[in-house]
């Protein structure tokens, strides 16, 4: 940065520097410690979005810096010519957590459309019969890259980049545009079991098992994308347990190595069996940095008891949100950490910046939805300051939160 005028500021040189691909930032953030992080002011901020889920273990984690420094000083990269211990039991581990098994098989890459474009490839290559139609949701968020867009259910983000690969159809989200759709021309169904992007949003009740049983009827490959929904985020380790059924292949990125980026495509069953030697590939994909880092974060998720701990805060912040009865809140939705809040009036952005100025990053999903994915590592403490500030928010945009209601 070439500060030579003192009044041009980081603003500036994001503005003239960076692609315009996001919207304008909202903090220059310098550092941060367990759910909370500091802009270059020193302001401090209860980060209730995690990085969008990302970092599961919270800032600077002593698990996180451990692993990283450890693997880094010794291998960092070997390319697929080659195999290395983390790589094996990363693979191993997500058999045993996804409940895939020993038929089970792991494809890395580096992201969460990464992952779902392995996905993508892995629908096509279903053609038993001639089938070849994918499909997906309307609504739905699967990612920003060609075939990851093609299966995103939003027109307006796919129409700049058309034509985009073909054969992907998008359905209302109900168990009877389900039942009209799914038969022996699918392909693959590509869900996510809570639309993350969309706002947190909900799948109608039994509609993932009405899901698992059709596709098991038809042959048709039932693919999750998990991408937002797993790591313990939902209190399990996938939201697909909370439907008690289990797909043919899972998509899976960002909470997976706490902030260092790696995604994976997991197969179930039959489904291991289609991708065949050099079908596939990714030079960074499976590198010993990124899977010995995200062995770390996941044996810690698992012995620190963090997903039994998402499942308890998720209780325990629905609870305190609904008591502050503010006429602001419609609706809680979604399960665990995994929060969505349903506005009665379209100010979601009014109402996060003020939550900004209060020391309290959370997302306006939409204009009328609120979206909280806070680190799995919250304590009590945390959903405390959560409320006064959430509180000291609600009061700025004039909904503040309102004595309980007298029961009727
Ligand atoms: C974030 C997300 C993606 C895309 O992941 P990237 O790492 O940004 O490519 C895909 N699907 C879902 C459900 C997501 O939440």
């Amino acid at each position: 940065m070439s500060d030579v005028n003192t009044e041009h500021t980081w603003v500036d040189t994001f503005n003239e520097s960076l692609m315009r691909t996001m919207g304008q930032p909202l903090a220059l953030l310098t550092h941060g410690r367990g759910a909370f992080v500091w802009d270059e002011n020193e302001k401090e901020y209860l980060d209730f979005l995690a990085g969008i889920a990302v970092n599961s273990l919270g800032h600077a984690h002593p698990v996180v810096v451990e692993a990283v420094t450890r693997q880094v000083s010794t291998l960092a990269h070997v390319s697929n010519y080659f195999s290395t211990r983390p790589q094996l039991e990363l693979a191993e581990r997500l058999k045993r957590i996804t409940g895939a098994g020993p038929a089970g098989r792991a494809y890395f890459c580096n992201s969460g459309a990464e992952a779902n474009e392995a996905a993508f490839k892995l629908a096509r290559l279903n053609t038993r019969g001639g089938r070849s139609t994918i499909v997906s949701l309307k609504n739905s968020f699967h990612g920003r890259t060609m075939g990851s867009l093609a299966l995103t259910g939003k027109r307006e983000m796919q129409e700049p980049f058309e034509p985009l690969p073909g054969g992907v159809i998008h359905i209302d989200s109900t168990i009877e545009a389900l039942e009209a759709t799914i038969d022996d021309s699918v392909a693959a169904l590509f869900l996510e079991p809570i639309k993350g992007e969309a706002g947190v949003i909900d799948l109608p009740e039994g509609y993932l098992q009405r899901a698992r049983e059709l596709t098991e009827q038809h042959g048709v490959l039932l693919i999750l994308d998990e991408i937002q929904t797993g790591i313990g985020r939902t209190g399990r380790w996938f939201a697909y347990e909370l439907a008690g059924i289990k797909p043919d292949a899972v998509t899976i990125a960002k909470g997976m190595a706490g902030g260092v980026p790696i995604g994976s495509l997991v197969t179930f069953g039959w489904a291991s069996d289609l991708f065949q030697r050099g079908m596939h590939g990714s030079t960074f994909g499976g590198n010993p940095l990124a899977t010995a880092t995200a062995n770390a974060v996941l044996e810690e998720i698992e012995s620190a008891g963090l997903i039994d701990n998402a499942e308890r805060k998720g209780v325990l912040l629905r609870d305190r949100i609904a008591a502050l009865n503010s006429p602001l809140i419609d609706e809680i939705r979604g399960h665990g950490l995994l929060i969505g809040l349903g506005l009665s009036e379209p100010i979601a952005l009014k109402l996060s910046a003020a939550a900004m100025d209060a020391g309290l990053i959370i997302n306006a999903a939409n204009e009328s939805s609120i979206r909280m994915a806070p680190p799995l590592i919250i304590r009590e403490l945390e959903v405390d300051i959560f409320i006064t500030r959430f509180s000291a928010a609600l009061t700025a945009v004039g909904f503040p939160p309102q004595p309980p209601t007298p029961e009727a």
